[in-house]
């Protein structure tokens, strides 16, 4: 159990007294606590996606509760409330559903919970990292325009390192092994080729865009929407 602790650290800090409800959550678990989970705050804005994990913890403590789509309808049910009537959603809506099973019972995973209290759960900035530049890119070559597996593809700086190009959303892009030896340290003027489109910070995290596609995330739409969500990620 002890090992599992870290995984529970929160942006609260220890999960203090809501520890025992915790350690009964992580000590029997199956797959579904690696689902994710978007989180709104207290006015329905969408702050950020996490995993199952997290979103126990935040139901747990009392600092979340679930919102669910019933019959094309928003409803919110409090963590003890949503636990009581996971039996039922076992029964009639087993596919629907992720599971986490603890000890004594098994808990549907929840698609979205809302932050009750004080808004201390920052909105999710979009990380400049390898994965999120490769997912804006959608694995596209930027020059050439071919898709590649991840592993065929480099990160290139449009404007070269050696001539003051630094790492930023809009000076970094995918590119084939071919294409980037093609360029070497030049600029794509320079090397005579072009971007097939600019290169800009995305929006909104572009792996939550990607889940979107997907019907078991369908009831995240009408949060991501929101003008509000996108407004504020934008430079
Ligand atoms: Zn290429």
């Amino acid at each position: 159990m002890t090992a599992l602790s870290g995984e529970f650290s929160t942006p609260f800090g220890n999960a203090g007294h809501a520890s025992s409800k915790i350690a009964l959550i992580a000590a029997h678990v199956v797959s579904g606590l690696d689902a994710k989970v978007l989180v709104l705050n207290r006015h329905y804005s969408a702050i950020r996606v996490v995993d199952a994990r997290r979103a126990f913890i935040l139901l747990a403590k009392e600092i979340a509760e679930v919102i669910a789509v019933e019959d094309g309808s928003y409803v919110s049910y409090p963590f003890t409330t949503w636990t009581e009537l996971s039996e039922f959603r076992r029964e009639f809506e087993r596919a629907q559903h992720d599971w986490v099973r603890t000890a004594r019972i098994t808990i549907a995973v929840p698609k979205i919970v809302r932050v009750l209290c004080y808004d201390r759960l920052p909105r999710e900035q979009v990380k400049l990292n390898r994965r999120n530049i490769y997912a804006r890119d959608g694995n596209q070559c930027q020059y050439c325009g071919k898709s590649f597996a991840t592993k065929e593809l480099t990160l290139d700086h449009v404007k070269p390192r050696v001539q003051g190009g630094g790492n930023s959303w809009t000076n970094l892009v995918c590119a084939c092994v071919k294409c980037n030896a093609r360029k070497g340290g030049r600029t794509p003027e320079q090397a005579g080729i072009r971007l097939i489109k600019p290169a800009v910070k995305p929006k909104r995290n572009p792996a939550i865009s990607l889940r979107l596609g997907s019907p078991k995330y369908e009831s995240w739409k009408a949060f991501l929407d929101e003008a509000y969500w996108t407004v504020e990620l934008s430079d």
